[in-house]
């Protein structure tokens, strides 16, 4: 990196803070030539390549999953903030799995491991539209592993 004011490329950062709202660690640098000082941030970078049924590819989305997450969700006690941090829980894990590539049902499995836990109704909601129930009595099944679970 070098100072956008004289080129140099003697940095030194005086102040580092997340700015958490937008993922993104913010950095007060000084230029140790002209002594200026300017403001740098750090994002993060998610290039996770999401295999959709059809074969595509497209990048992975917090957003997209907020929205498959709110859904699912509508009508049960799950507020948005708590779909919202799930949202974000699921992404910080596939980062940290370092996977870059992951396909639909694979993170549908991922999400409704999550639900499961969290709220049976939502648990069913999502689990309808990712594991496409062929009939009625595999989605039976899936409401008698909640009812053993409890
Ligand atoms: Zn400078």
């Amino acid at each position: 990196m070098k100072c956008p004011f004289c080129h140099h490329e003697g940095l030194k950062v005086t102040d580092s803070r997340e700015a958490t709202e937008m993922n993104a660690i913010r950095r007060r640098r000084e230029c140790l030539q002209c002594s200026k000082r300017f403001t740098t941030f750090e994002t993060v970078e998610l290039s996770v390549q999401v295999l959709k049924r059809d074969g595509t590819y497209e990048d992975f989305q917090m957003h997209k999953l907020i929205n498959g997450l709110a859904a699912a969700c509508q009508h049960t006690k799950i507020s948005h903030e708590q779909v919202v941090a799930l949202a974000s829980m699921i992404t910080d894990e596939l980062m940290q799995s370092q996977v870059r590539e992951i396909s639909t049902t694979e993170l549908g499995e991922i999400v409704i491991r999550h639900l499961q836990a969290l709220d049976p109704i939502a648990y069913i909601r999502f689990a309808c539209v990712y594991k496409r129930f062929k009939d009625l009595g595999e989605l039976e099944e899936a409401i008698k592993t909640i009812q053993y679970k409890d």
